[in-house]
Formats: C-alpha cells, structure tokens, sequence
C-alpha cells in the first residue's frame, strides 16, 4: 500500500488509483530556455522515484508518466530575441540539453512529453469553452479567466483574497475586470510567434497549457498531479480552476504531489537569485550522475534540501559502500523494508538506511533499483569511467522519435551523438553504441 502526502487535503492518505491498469500521472516540465539546475532535478528525481515505485507496486505497464515541455512562453521569446534567432532555436537547444541532463541523473524518459506548441488546437478549444460557460471573457485582443467566476478557487493554496492578488503579483491591466483574473490567450505583435484563434493572433498563457493537455491526453481527473512547492500558487491554483470550471467540477487531480526547494544553505536556489548549480557543472568537475541522484533523494521529498559539498560527499561514499557489496550480482529480490520505507510517503533517506542494511548482493542491486540506483556494473562505477547515461538517454529519446515516426527528429539526434563521437548501431535487440 502507497501512502501519499496530498496538498490538497494536507494530509497522508493510501494512494488507491481509479483505475490500476491506468494510472495517470502528470508533472509540469520544464520552460526550455536555459540549462536546468539542481533545483530544476529535484521533482524529475523525484516523480521518476514515484513513478519506479507505482510500477512496482501495479505493474510495469499501470502507469501512464506525462510531463510537457513549455516551449512558447515569453522568457524563451526574449532569449530568442537576444541571440537573434528563431525561438525553435533555443526551445531545440534546451530541451535536448534537459534530457541529456536529467538521463545523467538517471531519470527515465517519461511516457509522454507533450509540447505547448503543437497543442494549441486543444487549448482554444478549452479557452472557448470557458468563455462559453461565463468562466472566462475576451477583453482588447486578450482572453481572461473570471476568477470570481469560481467560487472554489483557492482550494489548493487555502490563500484569501488578498493574499491571492498580491502572490500572483499580477499587473494592474485595465482590461482586467478583477485584478486577480489571469490571462488564457494574450495577442501577438508583428515578429512574435502566434497563432490565429477566434480572437486574433496571439500565443496562450502558460496556466492553460497543462489544463488543456491533461485533458487531452490523460484525461479529466488524474490520480497524481505533481511539481515543486513553488507551483501550488498561482499555476495550479489556476490549472484547477480552468480544469474544474471546463469538466463540469470534476477535480483536476486525486492527489496533488509537492516537492520542497533545494536551497543553497540559506536561501533558495533560483535563476533570479543567480546561486544555482547545474547538474552539467556538476559533471563536468567530475561528479557522478548518480551521486547527484542520490543527493537529491537523499533528504524526503517535501522537506528543503540543502546542496552542499558534503550532501554530494556523503552521497559517494554511500554509492561506493552500496556497490561494494552489491557487486555485479544479477537482480535478486527486492527487500520488503526498502518497499515500505518508499511506500510511505516516498521516505527515500529510510529506504536509504535500509538499503545499507541489506547484506545480500542480488537483493542491494534489485533493491536499489526502485530508487534508480545501481544499475550500472560496479566494475564502471570503480573505474570512474564517463558518465554514460546521457547518452543512453538519448539512445531512448530517439528510439521514441521513431516509433512515432518522427525520424527527422530521430536523425538529428544521432547527427549531434555522432558530432560527439558517439556512432549508434542499429540491430535486432535495439541500439548500442561505441566511440568512434
Ligand atoms: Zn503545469
């Protein structure tokens, strides 16, 4: 049994799917516009963790794993802008870059990776829907959602009103009819990436892109709706309302899952505060992916977690520990006790404690697994070699293009592995690879 912190209840409560042969699980990705820090890793870890565990538990087919990728959103226009380049150019660059990243910390491709631009169709359609209902009006070119519209908004962040409006920090725009309303549609100039709607060209706000993929490719209430702390208020509050108001109040989500910050001893690691480390800077000075991994799951998920030197020592003398005894055992049992440590509430520093218990090598290496660790040879992991996991990551990114029969997109990923070194060779059990 899985037990679940959910911020809506602010409660612990037994995680029981509406349906265990399809659980959905979304998690709002990332905005591809520079390189993810350690910060950025946390929930990929950590819902990548969720999502081993939930396969464990239901099956390895009772998941249904979507996480998006914002790629129109005005911080990647003015990047663009910057460089002088086409916003494609920057949303490629970062979203390759994030996978490459997040693959070294051993975070598996999720099922589903849906992009904000091609799914403009289902946002308008959910867009005209609200207007439809009296949830939400066109005011000058924009599209606004009537937050006094919906007499539940606010449920999951439990903030009044006032709070409300001074956390959105929203700007006081005089088409506004209440000052909490939030923007659904925003209209486009000449140069700016757009799209023709019912109320002239313009781009979505970045709320509506989640409501509306959820919706279109999980469905309209999920088992788990996941993200860091720093998403509860405005851009959930706002995914529930739109979804809540659109689906006839039906919730969004059973269970809203929150991870807590990485600070940075004292403050919160953020772009704007400028103190963010990179999971990149971290391997380049010769980190292991997986020591970053284990890092980040080295605390509970919804607690702070503080980056430090030792976090990440400790973390290394823990893997060299656990691969020593480990070996190269093959897979035995997964232990019992490292299974209820996750199970409640994802406890990863016990399943840690109790991983480092187990004296029997099948069961460390199998054990290990469900956090995502140990699954290269201890041989590897001894001699340091390179770290290999973004490559494999890519390896199944393209793989993925494939079967969607996106093989441009499949080839332009063994064009960069190559301009790397790196030469892909496909045979009948799949795709290896070696250095040139
Ligand atoms: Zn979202």
């Amino acid at each position: 049994m899985i037990r679940l912190y959910d911020t809506m209840m602010r409660e612990k409560r037994e995680f029981v799917p509406q349906d265990p042969q399809r659980i959905t699980m979304y998690v709002c990705g990332p905005t591809v516009y520079g390189r993810a820090h350690i910060g950025n890793a946390r929930p990929a870890v950590v819902f990548d963790t969720l999502a081993r565990l939930i396969r464990h538990e239901f099956g390895a087919k009772s998941l249904i794993y979507a996480r998006n990728i914002t790629d129109v959103e005005d911080k990647i226009l003015a990047s663009a802008e910057k460089e002088g380049v086409d916003p494609s150019v920057i949303t490629d660059r970062y979203e390759r870059f994030y996978i490459e990243d997040m693959g070294a910390l051993g975070v598996q491709p999720p099922d589903l990776a849906p992009h904000a631009t091609q799914e403009i169709a289902e946002m308008i359609a959910m867009i005209e829907r609200l207007i439809e209902l009296g949830n939400a009006y066109e005011a000058e070119g924009h599209v606004l959602f009537s937050v006094p519209s919906d007499p539940e908004y606010g449920s999951l962040s439990k903030r009044d009103r006032e709070a409300m409006i001074a956390g959105a920090r929203v700007e006081v725009a005089p088409y506004k009819r209440d000052p909490a309303d939030f923007v659904l549609w925003k209209p486009s100039a000449e140069g700016v990436v757009g799209w023709d709607s019912p109320w002239g060209r313009g781009r979505p706000g970045w709320h509506i892109e989640c409501s509306a993929m959820i919706r279109a490719h999980l469905g309209e209430t999920i088992d788990i709706h996941g993200g860091g702390i720093d998403l509860i208020f405005p851009h959930h509050e706002n995914e529930i309302a739109q979804s809540r108001c659109a689906h006839g109040g039906l919730p969004l989500a059973r269970f809203w899952v929150h991870n807590g910050f990485v600070d940075m001893g004292s403050e919160k690691m953020s772009k704007s505060l400028g103190n963010i480390v990179t999971p990149a800077e971290l391997l380049e000075q010769g980190h292991r992916g997986e020591t970053l991994r284990l890092a980040l799951l080295s605390a509970q998920y919804r607690q702070p977690l503080s980056w430090t030197d030792d976090v990440v020592a400790q973390a290394k003398t823990n893997l060299d520990r656990l691969y020593r005894t480990a070996g190269d055992a093959e897979p035995g049992e997964i232990d019992e006790s490292v299974v209820d440590a996750l199970s409640d509430d994802l406890n990863t520093p016990l399943a840690l404690t109790r991983l480092m218990a187990l004296d029997a090598p099948g069961s460390v290496k199998a054990s290990a697994a469900l956090l995502g660790l140990l699954e290269g040879s201890a041989d590897d992991w001894f001699k340091g070699g390179a770290d290999e996991s973004g490559i494999e990551a890519r390896i199944a990114e393209r793989a993925k293009a494939k079967a969607n029969r996106d093989f441009a997109r499949a080839d332009a990923i063994r064009d960069e592995l190559k301009a790397e070194g790196i030469v892909l060779e496909d045979g009948p059990a799949g795709t290896t690879w070696r250095k040139e």
